[in-house]
Protein backbone atom coordinates (compact mmCIF):
# COMPACT_ATOMS: atom_id res chain seq x y z
CA UNK A 1 0.00 0.00 0.00
CA UNK A 2 1.13 3.44 -0.85
CA UNK A 3 2.69 5.23 2.12
CA UNK A 4 0.57 8.55 2.03
CA UNK A 5 0.50 9.96 5.05
CA UNK A 6 1.81 13.57 6.12
CA UNK A 7 4.73 13.37 7.84
CA UNK A 8 3.43 15.19 11.07
CA UNK A 9 0.42 12.98 10.46
CA UNK A 10 2.10 10.00 12.59
CA UNK A 11 2.85 9.89 15.80
CA UNK A 12 6.11 11.83 16.21
CA UNK A 13 9.44 9.96 17.87
CA UNK A 14 9.93 12.73 20.12
CA UNK A 15 6.81 12.36 21.53
CA UNK A 16 7.03 8.45 22.40
CA UNK A 17 10.04 8.58 23.79
CA UNK A 18 8.68 10.24 26.59
CA UNK A 19 7.58 7.26 27.90
CA UNK A 20 9.48 5.68 30.29
CA UNK A 21 6.95 2.48 30.38
CA UNK A 22 6.56 3.05 34.25
CA UNK A 23 3.15 2.01 33.96
CA UNK A 24 1.45 4.55 36.46
CA UNK A 25 -1.11 5.28 33.75
CA UNK A 26 -2.31 1.59 33.86
CA UNK A 27 -5.11 2.03 36.36
CA UNK A 28 -6.20 4.94 35.22
CA UNK A 29 -7.17 3.60 31.64
CA UNK A 30 -10.70 2.19 30.99
CA UNK A 31 -10.02 0.16 28.48
CA UNK A 32 -7.17 -1.76 31.11
CA UNK A 33 -9.53 -1.63 33.70
CA UNK A 34 -11.63 -3.48 31.74
CA UNK A 35 -10.02 -5.92 29.97
CA UNK A 36 -6.55 -6.22 32.00
CA UNK A 37 -4.51 -6.23 28.73
CA UNK A 38 -1.37 -4.69 27.93
CA UNK A 39 -2.01 -3.79 24.74
CA UNK A 40 -5.02 -1.94 25.46
CA UNK A 41 -3.24 0.27 28.01
CA UNK A 42 -1.58 3.54 27.63
CA UNK A 43 1.87 2.07 27.65
CA UNK A 44 1.16 -1.21 25.29
CA UNK A 45 -0.56 1.38 22.65
CA UNK A 46 2.33 3.18 22.89
CA UNK A 47 4.78 0.30 22.75
CA UNK A 48 3.10 -0.44 19.50
CA UNK A 49 2.86 2.83 17.75
CA UNK A 50 6.75 2.36 18.71
CA UNK A 51 7.13 -0.50 16.61
CA UNK A 52 5.07 1.26 13.57
CA UNK A 53 6.98 3.97 13.44
CA UNK A 54 10.26 1.77 13.13
CA UNK A 55 8.82 0.15 9.90
CA UNK A 56 6.58 -2.87 11.21
CA UNK A 57 3.43 -2.93 9.57
CA UNK A 58 -0.08 -1.51 10.06
CA UNK A 59 -1.75 -4.73 10.96
CA UNK A 60 -5.79 -5.66 11.99
CA UNK A 61 -4.26 -6.33 15.24
CA UNK A 62 -2.89 -2.70 15.84
CA UNK A 63 -5.79 -0.95 14.05
CA UNK A 64 -8.22 -2.83 16.94
CA UNK A 65 -6.05 -1.60 19.81
CA UNK A 66 -5.57 1.80 18.83
CA UNK A 67 -9.62 1.89 17.69
CA UNK A 68 -10.15 0.73 21.23
CA UNK A 69 -8.72 3.31 22.80
CA UNK A 70 -11.63 6.00 23.76
CA UNK A 71 -9.28 8.77 23.66
CA UNK A 72 -10.31 10.09 27.06
CA UNK A 73 -7.04 11.08 27.95
CA UNK A 74 -6.96 9.91 31.56
CA UNK A 75 -3.51 8.14 31.25
CA UNK A 76 -1.78 11.88 30.26
CA UNK A 77 -3.27 13.17 34.01
CA UNK A 78 -1.64 10.25 35.47
CA UNK A 79 1.28 10.14 33.25
CA UNK A 80 4.81 11.76 35.30
CA UNK A 81 6.41 11.93 32.26
CA UNK A 82 4.70 14.64 30.36
CA UNK A 83 3.46 12.18 27.76
CA UNK A 84 0.48 13.78 25.53
CA UNK A 85 -0.97 10.75 24.66
CA UNK A 86 -4.24 12.34 23.00
CA UNK A 87 -1.57 13.99 20.31
CA UNK A 88 -0.19 10.82 19.82
CA UNK A 89 -3.83 8.48 19.37
CA UNK A 90 -4.75 10.85 17.57
CA UNK A 91 -1.84 10.94 15.00
CA UNK A 92 -1.68 7.37 14.89
CA UNK A 93 -5.44 7.00 13.61
CA UNK A 94 -4.25 9.51 10.76
CA UNK A 95 -1.30 7.11 10.21
CA UNK A 96 -3.91 4.18 10.06
CA UNK A 97 -6.78 6.16 8.04
CA UNK A 98 -4.06 7.55 5.19
CA UNK A 99 -2.29 4.22 5.09
CA UNK A 100 -4.54 1.54 5.53
CA UNK A 101 -7.61 2.76 4.29
CA UNK A 102 -11.18 0.93 6.00
CA UNK A 103 -13.05 -1.33 4.00
CA UNK A 104 -15.43 0.32 0.78
CA UNK A 105 -18.53 0.57 2.84
CA UNK A 106 -17.62 1.91 5.62
CA UNK A 107 -15.26 5.04 4.22
CA UNK A 108 -18.78 5.52 2.36
CA UNK A 109 -20.35 5.75 5.75
CA UNK A 110 -17.33 7.76 7.04
CA UNK A 111 -17.28 9.86 3.99
CA UNK A 112 -20.86 10.79 4.45
CA UNK A 113 -21.02 11.50 8.12
CA UNK A 114 -17.82 13.53 8.49
CA UNK A 115 -17.61 14.89 4.90
CA UNK A 116 -21.22 16.09 5.01
CA UNK A 117 -23.78 15.07 7.35
CA UNK A 118 -21.64 17.08 10.24
CA UNK A 119 -20.59 19.79 8.05
CA UNK A 120 -24.20 20.49 6.16
CA UNK A 121 -26.90 22.44 8.28
CA UNK A 122 -29.20 21.41 5.45
CA UNK A 123 -28.68 17.93 6.30
CA UNK A 124 -28.80 18.33 9.58
CA UNK A 125 -32.17 19.97 9.37
CA UNK A 126 -33.45 16.87 7.31
CA UNK A 127 -31.59 14.51 9.81
CA UNK A 128 -33.30 16.14 12.63
CA UNK A 129 -36.92 16.06 11.64
CA UNK A 130 -36.85 12.67 10.86
CA UNK A 131 -35.57 11.92 14.04
CA UNK A 132 -38.36 13.94 15.69
CA UNK A 133 -41.01 11.98 13.66
CA UNK A 134 -39.68 8.46 14.56
CA UNK A 135 -40.06 10.60 18.59
CA UNK A 136 -42.94 12.10 18.25
CA UNK A 137 -45.23 9.76 16.63
CA UNK A 138 -44.75 7.28 19.29
CA UNK A 139 -42.86 4.98 17.20
CA UNK A 140 -39.49 5.27 19.83
CA UNK A 141 -41.22 4.73 22.71
CA UNK A 142 -43.09 1.73 20.89
CA UNK A 143 -40.29 0.15 20.11
CA UNK A 144 -38.46 0.80 23.20
CA UNK A 145 -41.29 -0.46 25.66
CA UNK A 146 -41.65 -3.98 23.05
CA UNK A 147 -38.36 -4.86 24.33
CA UNK A 148 -37.42 -5.44 20.00
CA UNK A 149 -34.44 -3.57 20.87
CA UNK A 150 -33.28 -6.53 22.68
CA UNK A 151 -33.73 -8.89 19.65
CA UNK A 152 -31.82 -6.33 17.10
CA UNK A 153 -28.23 -6.35 18.59
CA UNK A 154 -25.88 -3.98 18.19
CA UNK A 155 -28.46 -1.60 15.85
CA UNK A 156 -30.93 -2.21 19.20
CA UNK A 157 -28.31 -1.02 21.51
CA UNK A 158 -27.68 1.98 19.55
CA UNK A 159 -30.71 3.14 18.87
CA UNK A 160 -31.23 3.58 23.12
CA UNK A 161 -28.37 5.70 22.88
CA UNK A 162 -30.22 8.40 20.00
CA UNK A 163 -30.06 11.67 20.80
CA UNK A 164 -33.13 13.77 20.93
CA UNK A 165 -34.68 16.22 18.27
CA UNK A 166 -35.62 19.32 19.62
CA UNK A 167 -37.22 21.35 17.50
CA UNK A 168 -36.95 24.67 17.08
CA UNK A 169 -33.84 24.03 15.77
CA UNK A 170 -30.67 26.31 17.03
CA UNK A 171 -29.76 27.03 13.35
CA UNK A 172 -32.60 29.72 13.48
CA UNK A 173 -30.17 31.89 16.02
CA UNK A 174 -26.73 31.70 14.36
CA UNK A 175 -25.82 35.08 13.06
CA UNK A 176 -27.98 36.58 15.74
CA UNK A 177 -26.61 39.07 18.27
CA UNK A 178 -27.94 39.17 21.71
CA UNK A 179 -27.72 41.72 24.35
CA UNK A 180 -26.32 41.32 27.95
CA UNK A 181 -28.80 41.96 30.53
CA UNK A 182 -27.93 45.12 32.38
CA UNK A 183 -24.93 46.66 32.10
CA UNK A 184 -22.95 45.11 29.30
CA UNK A 185 -19.51 43.54 31.07
CA UNK A 186 -18.02 41.50 28.15
CA UNK A 187 -18.53 40.46 24.50
CA UNK A 188 -18.39 36.84 23.59
CA UNK A 189 -18.40 34.46 20.72
CA UNK A 190 -20.50 31.41 21.45
CA UNK A 191 -19.88 28.35 18.60
CA UNK A 192 -22.98 26.01 19.01
CA UNK A 193 -21.89 23.37 17.80
CA UNK A 194 -22.80 20.80 14.59
CA UNK A 195 -25.54 17.93 16.36
CA UNK A 196 -26.06 19.86 19.55
CA UNK A 197 -27.82 22.35 16.67
CA UNK A 198 -30.61 19.56 16.55
CA UNK A 199 -30.07 17.57 19.46
CA UNK A 200 -29.02 20.21 21.97
CA UNK A 201 -31.16 23.39 21.17
CA UNK A 202 -32.44 23.82 24.37
CA UNK A 203 -29.07 23.96 25.82
CA UNK A 204 -27.81 26.09 23.65
CA UNK A 205 -30.62 28.41 24.68
CA UNK A 206 -29.78 28.02 27.97
CA UNK A 207 -26.45 28.92 27.47
CA UNK A 208 -26.90 32.05 25.90
CA UNK A 209 -29.79 33.02 28.55
CA UNK A 210 -26.76 32.37 30.98
CA UNK A 211 -24.41 34.68 29.36
CA UNK A 212 -26.26 37.07 29.17
CA UNK A 213 -27.19 37.36 33.02
CA UNK A 214 -24.00 37.97 33.55
CA UNK A 215 -23.51 40.98 31.68
CA UNK A 216 -22.18 39.50 28.14
CA UNK A 217 -23.08 40.57 24.90
CA UNK A 218 -23.77 37.20 22.96
CA UNK A 219 -22.59 37.00 19.25
CA UNK A 220 -23.36 33.49 17.43
CA UNK A 221 -21.02 34.01 14.31
CA UNK A 222 -22.71 33.45 11.38
CA UNK A 223 -20.02 31.23 9.40
CA UNK A 224 -19.54 29.24 12.31
CA UNK A 225 -19.48 25.42 11.51
CA UNK A 226 -18.64 21.64 13.38
CA UNK A 227 -15.01 22.09 14.92
CA UNK A 228 -13.81 18.72 13.85
CA UNK A 229 -13.13 17.20 17.18
CA UNK A 230 -14.65 14.01 15.69
CA UNK A 231 -13.21 14.32 12.67
CA UNK A 232 -9.54 14.28 14.42
CA UNK A 233 -10.01 11.32 16.94
CA UNK A 234 -10.99 9.37 13.49
CA UNK A 235 -7.81 10.22 12.48
CA UNK A 236 -9.25 12.81 9.26
CA UNK A 237 -6.97 15.54 9.91
CA UNK A 238 -7.02 17.49 6.44
CA UNK A 239 -10.94 17.85 6.98
CA UNK A 240 -10.30 18.66 10.34
CA UNK A 241 -8.09 21.61 9.44
CA UNK A 242 -10.80 22.74 7.30
CA UNK A 243 -13.11 22.97 9.60
CA UNK A 244 -10.72 25.16 11.92
CA UNK A 245 -9.53 27.66 9.29
CA UNK A 246 -13.63 28.35 8.51
CA UNK A 247 -14.05 28.71 12.41
CA UNK A 248 -10.89 30.73 12.38
CA UNK A 249 -12.38 33.10 10.07
CA UNK A 250 -15.89 33.19 11.95
CA UNK A 251 -14.66 35.22 14.31
CA UNK A 252 -10.75 36.17 14.22
CA UNK A 253 -11.65 39.58 13.74
CA UNK A 254 -15.02 39.97 15.85
CA UNK A 255 -13.15 41.86 18.73
CA UNK A 256 -14.52 39.56 21.37
CA UNK A 257 -13.25 39.01 25.01
CA UNK A 258 -13.95 35.59 24.77
CA UNK A 259 -15.06 32.52 22.62
CA UNK A 260 -16.96 30.04 24.06
CA UNK A 261 -18.65 26.36 23.76
CA UNK A 262 -20.56 24.58 26.03
CA UNK A 263 -19.23 21.08 24.82
CA UNK A 264 -15.95 19.99 26.87
CA UNK A 265 -15.30 17.56 23.52
CA UNK A 266 -14.81 20.33 21.09
CA UNK A 267 -13.89 22.79 23.18
CA UNK A 268 -10.70 20.55 24.00
CA UNK A 269 -9.54 20.20 19.95
CA UNK A 270 -10.77 23.93 19.53
CA UNK A 271 -8.33 24.85 22.14
CA UNK A 272 -5.65 22.50 19.77
CA UNK A 273 -6.03 24.27 16.73
CA UNK A 274 -2.81 25.98 17.34
CA UNK A 275 -1.29 22.76 17.11
CA UNK A 276 -3.71 21.25 14.62
CA UNK A 277 -2.39 24.20 12.12
CA UNK A 278 0.84 24.09 13.01
CA UNK A 279 2.26 23.89 10.13
CA UNK A 280 0.13 25.94 7.71
CA UNK A 281 1.82 29.14 7.49
CA UNK A 282 -1.25 31.04 6.33
CA UNK A 283 -2.99 30.22 9.82
CA UNK A 284 -0.67 29.67 12.72
CA UNK A 285 -0.33 32.79 14.35
CA UNK A 286 -4.36 33.06 13.70
CA UNK A 287 -4.48 29.83 14.97
CA UNK A 288 -2.76 30.95 18.13
CA UNK A 289 -4.89 34.49 18.81
CA UNK A 290 -7.95 32.16 18.24
CA UNK A 291 -7.18 29.69 20.68
CA UNK A 292 -5.70 32.45 23.24
CA UNK A 293 -9.22 33.49 23.48
CA UNK A 294 -10.85 30.01 23.49
CA UNK A 295 -12.86 28.87 26.52
CA UNK A 296 -15.06 26.42 27.97
CA UNK A 297 -18.30 28.11 29.01
CA UNK A 298 -17.70 26.75 32.92
CA UNK A 299 -14.23 28.10 32.46
CA UNK A 300 -15.26 31.50 31.28
CA UNK A 301 -18.43 31.97 34.18
CA UNK A 302 -16.19 31.11 37.10
CA UNK A 303 -13.10 33.51 36.01
CA UNK A 304 -15.68 36.39 36.20
CA UNK A 305 -17.74 37.83 38.68
CA UNK A 306 -20.72 35.40 38.58
CA UNK A 307 -24.41 36.85 39.00
CA UNK A 308 -25.32 35.27 41.80
CA UNK A 309 -28.99 36.67 42.00
CA UNK A 310 -30.63 32.89 41.82
CA UNK A 311 -32.92 31.36 42.75
CA UNK A 312 -32.96 27.50 44.75
CA UNK A 313 -32.57 24.43 43.12
CA UNK A 314 -33.97 22.01 45.38
CA UNK A 315 -31.97 18.96 44.13
CA UNK A 316 -29.04 16.55 45.30
CA UNK A 317 -26.69 16.26 42.27
CA UNK A 318 -23.68 14.21 41.34
CA UNK A 319 -21.16 15.82 38.93
CA UNK A 320 -19.45 13.67 36.29
CA UNK A 321 -16.32 15.14 34.94
CA UNK A 322 -16.12 14.96 31.36
CA UNK A 323 -13.10 13.52 30.11
CA UNK A 324 -12.41 16.33 27.76
CA UNK A 325 -12.67 19.08 30.41
CA UNK A 326 -10.85 17.18 33.11
CA UNK A 327 -8.05 15.59 31.50
CA UNK A 328 -7.92 17.58 28.21
CA UNK A 329 -8.52 20.81 29.49
CA UNK A 330 -7.42 20.32 33.14
CA UNK A 331 -10.84 22.21 34.29
CA UNK A 332 -12.02 20.25 37.49
CA UNK A 333 -13.05 23.45 39.37
CA UNK A 334 -14.84 25.47 37.53
CA UNK A 335 -18.03 23.38 37.48
CA UNK A 336 -18.14 22.73 40.88
CA UNK A 337 -17.29 26.05 42.02
CA UNK A 338 -20.68 26.96 39.39
CA UNK A 339 -22.79 24.41 41.46
CA UNK A 340 -21.65 25.56 44.56
CA UNK A 341 -23.28 28.78 43.64
CA UNK A 342 -26.91 27.93 43.21
CA UNK A 343 -28.97 28.18 46.37
CA UNK A 344 -30.27 24.93 47.23
CA UNK A 345 -28.87 22.32 45.14
CA UNK A 346 -26.29 19.50 46.87
CA UNK A 347 -23.55 17.81 45.34
CA UNK A 348 -22.82 14.39 46.45
CA UNK A 349 -19.25 13.34 44.60
CA UNK A 350 -19.27 10.05 42.94
CA UNK A 351 -16.55 7.41 43.10
CA UNK A 352 -14.05 8.18 40.17
CA UNK A 353 -15.84 10.59 38.56
CA UNK A 354 -13.49 11.45 35.92
CA UNK A 355 -13.34 7.45 34.79
CA UNK A 356 -14.74 7.84 31.37
CA UNK A 357 -18.80 6.79 31.15
CA UNK A 358 -18.20 5.58 27.81
CA UNK A 359 -19.46 8.12 25.18
CA UNK A 360 -15.83 9.70 23.85
CA UNK A 361 -17.74 11.12 20.84
CA UNK A 362 -18.93 8.62 18.06
CA UNK A 363 -17.33 6.02 20.45
CA UNK A 364 -20.01 4.30 21.84
CA UNK A 365 -21.79 3.57 18.34
CA UNK A 366 -18.09 2.34 17.28
CA UNK A 367 -17.01 0.51 20.20
CA UNK A 368 -20.89 -0.11 21.43
CA UNK A 369 -19.62 -3.46 23.77
CA UNK A 370 -16.63 -1.76 25.61
CA UNK A 371 -19.10 1.84 26.02
CA UNK A 372 -21.65 -0.47 27.49
CA UNK A 373 -19.53 -2.02 29.99
CA UNK A 374 -18.08 1.39 30.55
CA UNK A 375 -21.64 2.81 31.08
CA UNK A 376 -22.58 -0.16 33.51
CA UNK A 377 -19.95 0.43 36.04
CA UNK A 378 -20.84 4.12 35.65
CA UNK A 379 -24.12 3.91 36.71
CA UNK A 380 -23.09 1.58 39.51
CA UNK A 381 -21.05 4.66 40.81
CA UNK A 382 -23.68 7.60 40.17
CA UNK A 383 -26.25 4.98 42.12
CA UNK A 384 -24.16 4.30 45.18
CA UNK A 385 -24.75 8.35 45.67
CA UNK A 386 -28.60 8.33 45.45
CA UNK A 387 -28.54 11.82 43.55
CA UNK A 388 -31.32 12.44 41.97
CA UNK A 389 -29.65 14.88 39.06
CA UNK A 390 -26.46 14.09 36.98
CA UNK A 391 -24.75 16.66 36.44
CA UNK A 392 -22.04 17.15 33.28
CA UNK A 393 -20.22 19.38 30.91
CA UNK A 394 -20.87 17.95 27.70
CA UNK A 395 -23.47 16.67 25.32
CA UNK A 396 -21.84 13.71 23.96
CA UNK A 397 -21.75 12.64 27.94
CA UNK A 398 -25.70 13.50 28.60
CA UNK A 399 -26.48 11.33 25.90
CA UNK A 400 -24.47 8.44 27.02
CA UNK A 401 -25.72 9.37 30.90
CA UNK A 402 -29.35 9.57 29.76
CA UNK A 403 -29.28 5.87 28.20
CA UNK A 404 -27.66 4.74 31.58
CA UNK A 405 -30.03 6.30 34.12
CA UNK A 406 -32.94 5.25 31.40
CA UNK A 407 -30.83 1.09 31.57
CA UNK A 408 -29.15 1.24 34.69
CA UNK A 409 -30.67 3.98 36.52
CA UNK A 410 -33.02 5.16 39.28
CA UNK A 411 -34.89 8.02 37.35
CA UNK A 412 -31.89 10.03 37.90
CA UNK A 413 -32.59 13.62 35.21
CA UNK A 414 -28.97 14.61 33.83
CA UNK A 415 -28.48 18.05 32.67
CA UNK A 416 -25.83 20.28 31.59
CA UNK A 417 -24.09 22.84 34.46
CA UNK A 418 -25.02 25.42 32.51
CA UNK A 419 -28.74 23.92 32.24
CA UNK A 420 -28.63 23.88 36.05
CA UNK A 421 -27.54 27.96 36.68
CA UNK A 422 -30.23 28.87 34.11
CA UNK A 423 -32.90 26.81 36.27
CA UNK A 424 -31.77 29.13 39.27
CA UNK A 425 -32.07 32.29 37.45
CA UNK A 426 -35.35 31.27 36.00
CA UNK A 427 -36.23 30.34 39.63
CA UNK A 428 -35.48 34.27 40.89
CA UNK A 429 -36.38 35.53 38.07
CA UNK A 430 -40.67 33.55 39.10
CA UNK A 431 -40.10 34.60 42.26
CA UNK A 432 -39.29 38.46 41.34
CA UNK A 433 -42.64 38.49 39.28
CA UNK A 434 -44.87 36.68 42.29
CA UNK A 435 -44.28 39.58 44.55
S1 LIG B 1 -6.80 7.77 26.22
FE1 LIG B 1 -8.06 6.71 27.77
S2 LIG B 1 -8.56 4.70 26.86
FE2 LIG B 1 -6.87 5.58 25.63
S3 LIG B 1 -5.01 4.74 26.55
FE3 LIG B 1 -5.37 6.72 27.58
S4 LIG B 1 -6.59 6.23 29.40
FE4 LIG B 1 -6.66 4.43 28.04
S1 LIG C 1 2.56 6.88 29.35
FE1 LIG C 1 3.50 7.89 31.14
S2 LIG C 1 2.63 6.81 32.92
FE2 LIG C 1 2.25 5.53 31.11
S3 LIG C 1 3.98 4.11 31.04
FE3 LIG C 1 4.53 5.86 29.74
S4 LIG C 1 5.64 7.25 31.11
FE4 LIG C 1 4.58 5.80 32.43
Amino acid sequence: MADSTVSFDRPQQADLDRCVHCGLCLNACPTYRELGVEMDSPRGRIYQMVQVNGGAPITASYIEHIGLCLACRACETACPSGVEYGRLVEAARADIAARAPAPFIARTIRRFVFGHLLQSPGTLMVFGAMLYLYQASGLQRIFRASGLWKLMGKLGRLEQLAPSAEPPFFFSQIGKTLPAEGQRRHRVAFLAGCIANISFARLNEATVRVLQKNGCEVVIPAEQGCCGALHVHAGLKEDARKLARRNIDAVLDGGFDAILTNAAGCGSTLKEYDELLEHDTAYQQKARDFVARMKDVNEFLASIELNTDMGPVAATVTYQDSCHLAHGQKIRTAPRKLLAAVPGLVLREMALSDLCCGSAGIYNVVENEMAMSLLDKKMESVNATAADVIVTANPGCMLQLTAGARLHGRGQRVAHVIEILDEAYRARSAASAGR
